[in-house]
């Protein structure tokens, strides 16, 4: 019934972590049980985000034998669970990513979905991650260049043998020069779970460290990570309830000025 869901790209700083976190908070929201786990050992972010950057116990300690898995989980105020990685030098060079599969069943008996971040490119710790995924979940901008490397990431899985959800368009703008969705699915040749609008509430959350879910929960990326979450779990959300009204739309715009 658990599954481990990696969010992979090929490309750097198209968005995993953002959709690691949030796609966990929606999870969440709905009121499935979330697990995220920092796979990106070397640059870890996850506790960054999430107000947690230094905690005692870590993945490291975890992968190292010092530590069993359970000392590793903290549970954030939301009520979803988070493994952060440890942000020292000393210990990302110590760190070995090829274990994280070593411990599938371990991370598999603490909640129903484990999302992975992982490490961009294909190199060892990025393919450590993904060997131990059940699922991948691959993030794009609509650019070329990030299309090109989620493409090398996708044939990679395939040869891997691991199933592929579908592709995350994220930072999407909504004009004429960015590619279509209908060119980054005949590209890519796998299903879009969903479009992540560029959002000016994904830095305002980053700057109050916490998912934009949880604190921009009406946000255009909120919604569209909770429909996402919705595609993935089976549980129903619908967005409308999460609409602006008027009144909330110019104390916004104020706001902004
Ligand atoms: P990755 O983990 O792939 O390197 P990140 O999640 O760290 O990517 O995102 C890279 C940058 O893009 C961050 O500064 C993040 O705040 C920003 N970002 C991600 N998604 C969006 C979005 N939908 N709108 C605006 N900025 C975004
Ligand atoms: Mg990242």
């Amino acid at each position: 019934m658990s599954k481990i869901i990696v969010i992979t790209s090929g490309k750097g700083g198209v968005g995993k972590t953002t959709t690691a976190i949030n796609l966990g908070a929606a999870i969440n929201y709905l009121g499935g049980d979330v697990l995220i786990i920092d796979g990106n050992l070397s640059t870890p972010n996850i506790g960054v985000h999430l107000n947690s950057p230094e905690v005692p116990v870590n993945l490291n300690h975890v992968l190292s034998n010092e530590a069993e898995v359970l000392e590793a989980v903290y549970e954030h105020a939301s009520g979803m669970k988070i493994m952060p990685a440890s942000l020292s030098i000393k210990d990302s060079k110590k760190a070995k990513p090829g274990k994280i599969k070593d411990f599938r069943k371990e991370f598999k008996k603490i909640s129903d979905y484990i999302i992975v971040d992982c490490a961009a490119g294909l190199g060892d710790e990025a393919m450590s991650a993904i060997s131990a995924a059940d699922e991948l979940i691959i993030v794009t901008n609509p650019e070329m260049p990030a299309i090109t490397d989620a493409l090398k990431t996708i044939k990679t899985a395939e040869l891997e043998k691991k199933p592929i959800v579908g592709v995350i368009v994220t930072r999407v703008k909504k004009n004429q020069i960015e590619l279509q969705p209908s060119t980054v699915k005949e590209m890519l040749e796998i299903p879009i779970l969903g479009m992540i609008p560029e959002d000016i509430s994904i830095s305002k959350a980053l700057n109050e460290k916490d998912a934009v879910v949880h604190v921009y929960p009406k946000s255009g990326a909120a919604r569209a990570y909770k429909e996402i979450a919705s595609k993935i779990t089976g549980i129903p959300y619908n967005s409308d309830i999460d609409r602006e009204s008027i009144f909330e739309r110019i104390a916004r715009a104020f706001r902004r000025n």
